[in-house]
């Protein structure tokens, strides 16, 4: 064994003049507890013993890395200065390897058919990484590192990649006509024109801005996205204990922010408008569980029907849907945005509470999906049954909010809320 490592260290000494760090490397994965370093300078000292010639370290340039790992500390101090002034607890280093570098060494592992090597990449973002947490005692994350290095080692430059922070809360809307998220102006499409009043969206306010705007200023960001559990309509409001959504919000400067005075100042600023309960850091895997859109929903409505009914009447037509899977072919409404096709929802609950303003009251939970105002109305027999064919008179929906909608919290964010 000792004998061909020893024969493989005398050919790719051959080579050419190689320095510590690759001609370890070239047996990187072998043992523990070593540098590639004092691989390389042990290998290099095992040759002289059994070749008995004297030992002399490599004095010329390695002509795979060009002595790049004598330049570890100037690309530790690289790193430090593109991360001064970016709070954060976590990092990842990566790079650029000029494709010269990884050439070379791949033509030596090819050519004496190495069992062991570790690319010139994996070390180099090891040492920088371990030099930077000296440095700045920050530490190597590689599942959900707060910013990513890359080091691009031929332009000598460095990278930032500042990962988004993600909130998970709910939110509650007060007030008709603000939509969910942002709308491009029709028109011009969000450069600005007469029509917007030059500010190239449909409506002046969002959700996602009423929310986003104080995230923004506090974690100094660039902008922050709304990713809702489904949304509400426009004229819908949103209440009861709200919907939950997560905020993604991008390349913050400040991330250990307090959820407490953040929901205070979203909660100050969306006055009687929106208002929110932030419950705590999330990750990009919750924002995936929560827009696969399965939470069922919860409403209030008000309907009107076209003669009158007494209270009785209603009730024993609401209840009679209670439970009852429904077929709706897709609403006149949305189908020129959905494919035309014929959808099962099941109404878990519903009830009749009363009457208000001449239109009855009514409280319905529906599966993801329900349509809730072709429901009532049976959009012309598109949807069967309908409130409208179990009262034989056309009823319709006048006002409609959300109350509740089931939370979609995935199991690794079940923990306390992270203050
Ligand atoms: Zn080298
Ligand atoms: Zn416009």
């Amino acid at each position: 064994m000792t004998d061909d490592i020893l024969e493989e260290v005398k050919a790719i000494l051959e080579y050419g003049p190689i320095c510590d760090h690759c001609l370890g490397r070239m047996f990187g994965k072998r043992s523990f507890g070593l540098n590639n370093d004092e691989r390389g300078r042990s290998l290099r000292i095992a040759l002289s013993l059994k070749e008995d010639i004297p030992f002399s370290p490599e004095k010329e340039e390695c002509w795979i890395c060009s002595n790049l790992f004598d330049r570890i500390s100037l690309w530790t101090e690289r790193v430090a200065a593109e991360f001064d002034g970016i709070e954060f607890k976590t990092m990842l280093m990566g790079c650029r390897v000029p494709p010269l570098m990884a050439e070379s060494e791949e033509m030596i592992w090819s050519d004496l058919e190495l069992q062991s090597p570790e690319p010139l990449k994996a070390e180099f973002n090891r040492e920088v990484g371990k030099a930077v947490t000296a440095a700045t005692g920050k530490e190597v994350n590689f599942r959900r590192p707060d910013v990513v290095a890359l080091c691009d080692i031929s332009a000598e430059t460095v990278d930032v990649q500042i990962n988004p922070l993600y909130i998970y809360g709910r939110y509650c809307k007060y007030e008709r006509g603000i939509p969910q998220t942002r709308w491009h102006c029709r028109i011009c499409r969000g450069e600005g024109c007469e029509r917007c009043n030059f500010t190239g969206k449909m409506y002046q306010d969002s959700v996602e801005e009423l929310i986003g705007r104080p995230a923004t200023a506090i974690c100094e960001a660039e902008d922050a996205i709304l990713h809702g559990a489904g949304r509400e309509d426009i004229d819908a409001r949103m209440l009861g204990d709200g919907r939950p959504f997560v905020l993604e919000v991008v390349r913050p400067l400040k991330r250990s922010i307090s959820l407490d005075k953040l929901e205070d100042a979203i909660n100050t600023s969306a006055k009687d408008r929106v208002s929110v309960t932030l419950d705590h850091v999330s990750d990009r895997h919750e924002v995936e569980s929560i827009k696969s859109g399965k939470a069922h929903k919860k409403y209030s409505i008000l309907v009107k029907t076209d003669s009158n009914l007494t209270l009785n009447e209603m009730c024993t037509a609401v209840n009679s849907l209670k439970g009852v899977t429904i077929g709706q072919r897709t609403p006149e409404r949305v189908s020129h945005r959905r494919a035309d096709k014929v959808r099962e929802r099941r109404v878990i609950d519903i009830e009749c509470t009363g009457v208000e303003d001449d239109n009855y009251k009514i409280e319905v939970t529906g599966e993801a999906g329900l349509y809730i105002k072709e429901l009532i109305s049976g959009d012309h027999g598109r949807t069967i049954p309908s409130l409208t064919e179990k009262l034989g008179v056309p009823a319709y929906v006048t006002s409609l909010d959300v109350v509740m909608v089931e939370g979609v919290i995935s199991e690794d964010n079940k923990s306390q809320r992270h203050r």
